[in-house]
């Protein structure tokens, strides 16, 4: 018995990584480090402009994510943005740098969302 819960334990970590890797198009296995496992995660970044005071915090922390406009307002790196909102959906391993930009807010107007 214990025998065939480590077969199944193996087989399924074996698996995870397999799917991980079709997942970011692997098409060798010199490109994904044997039993490394990454964390792939969709979320979303919202801010709501209209209370943002342009300090910079969130784009200094994240640049991947954020970006000026060109009155120092910041928006979604390649999300929609009008006037008042700006938001994008990700599926990457970098929410957390997104998390350290939503805490840096000092008006709390970023909020990232996992989906
Ligand atoms: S940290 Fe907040 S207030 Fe500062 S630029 Fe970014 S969204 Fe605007």
């Amino acid at each position: 018995m214990v025998c065939l819960n480590m077969f199944i334990i193996s087989r399924l970590f074996e698996y995870t990584v397999f799917v991980k890797q079709k997942k970011i198009n692997c098409t060798s296995s010199e490109q994904l480090p044997e039993n490394s496992v990454v964390n792939f995660m969709k979320y979303k970044i919202e801010i709501e402009r209209t209370g943002c005071i342009a300090c910079g915090a969130c784009y200094t922390t994240d640049s991947t994510h954020f970006e000026p406009d060109d009155q120092g307002k910041s928006t979604v790196v390649g999300g929609e943005t009008d006037e008042k909102t700006s938001s994008g959906v990700f599926d990457d391993d970098n929410i957390e740098s997104a998390q350290e930009a939503e805490d840096s807010c000092p008006v709390s107007i970023i909020l990232v969302t996992e989906l």
